[in-house]
């Protein structure tokens, strides 16, 4: 079986080369879901998105610019109703963004409410230092009931892991987590249905080299040895597990 390779959480718009790396990614047929950190950025990637198979716009307003830029919640609210996906979204407690965290407490409750409402999201959430806080609005809004939900380098607790996966998330890993014993844990103990790749371009390097979405490629070698599956075999699980997925909504 042919199973392209999947970005699931890759910031397209912050390389220099945008335009070009998005007919890229749609040319080598990689599934990218390009994130964007403040709405002002969604028409952008909706126009040059839409008429793509490949690579799939996400309507984001970033945990780490809400101290600056919750007024853009407005500018999201407008272009929700077009967005299919939406992220990157979340809260973000490390102390260079806790004095702000109560104002993206605000805003994300703000944006599960209307996923809520509206049903047929797929959302990818950002949890650094607040996977509790995180999954306490969900659950309040029980989100992931006509919604689905993917944890984006998640670094919390496995019981806050098992508190995810009862609710039905998915988890998208990158190469820089499983870099790490405790990433390298994390997958010990997720189901391999409920896992994606991802890069979290451009701000994750291997070698001094900005990862781009078809270096998803090394964090498919990682799983596969975690998994201990071949590269190819660990592909298509990847692929399976975004079709099911993505079926789900
Ligand atoms: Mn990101």
């Amino acid at each position: 079986m042919y199973a392209s390779l999947i970005d699931y959480h890759c910031h397209l718009d912050l390389y220099p080369d945008f335009e070009q790396l998005v007919n890229k990614c749609e040319h080598d047929q990689i599934h990218t879901i390009t994130v964007t950190t403040t709405p002002r950025a969604w028409p952008k990637n909706y126009e040059l998105t839409k008429n793509l198979t490949y690579v799939r716009p996400a309507l984001g307003l970033h945990p780490q610019l809400v101290a600056q830029h919750s007024h853009e919640i407005q500018i999201w609210d407008e272009y929700f109703p077009q967005a299919k996906y939406i992220g990157e979204v979340g809260l973000d407690a490390s102390p260079a963004f806790y004095k702000s965290f109560q104002k993206q407490i605000l805003i994300f409750d703000h944006i599960i409410k209307q996923c809520k409402k509206s049903g047929g999201k797929i959302i990818t959430i950002h949890s650094v230092r607040s996977a509790q806080h995180v999954l306490n609005i969900m659950d309040k809004y029980d989100v992931a009931r006509e919604n689905m939900v993917v944890l984006h380098w998640f670094s919390g607790s496995l019981s806050e892991a098992k508190r995810a996966l009862d609710m039905g998330c998915y988890f998208s890993v990158n190469s820089s987590m499983l870099s790490t014993a405790r990433g390298r844990q994390l997958l010990t103990y997720i189901p391999t249905n409920r896992v994606l790749t991802e890069t979290d371009g451009p701000f994750i390097k291997n070698h001094n080299k900005v990862l781009s979405p078809e270096n998803v490629s090394l964090c498919v070698e990682s799983l596969a040895e975690i998994w201990n599956l071949t590269c190819a075999e660990a592909r298509v699980k990847v692929f399976e597990n975004m079709t099911t997925l993505e079926n789900s909504v």
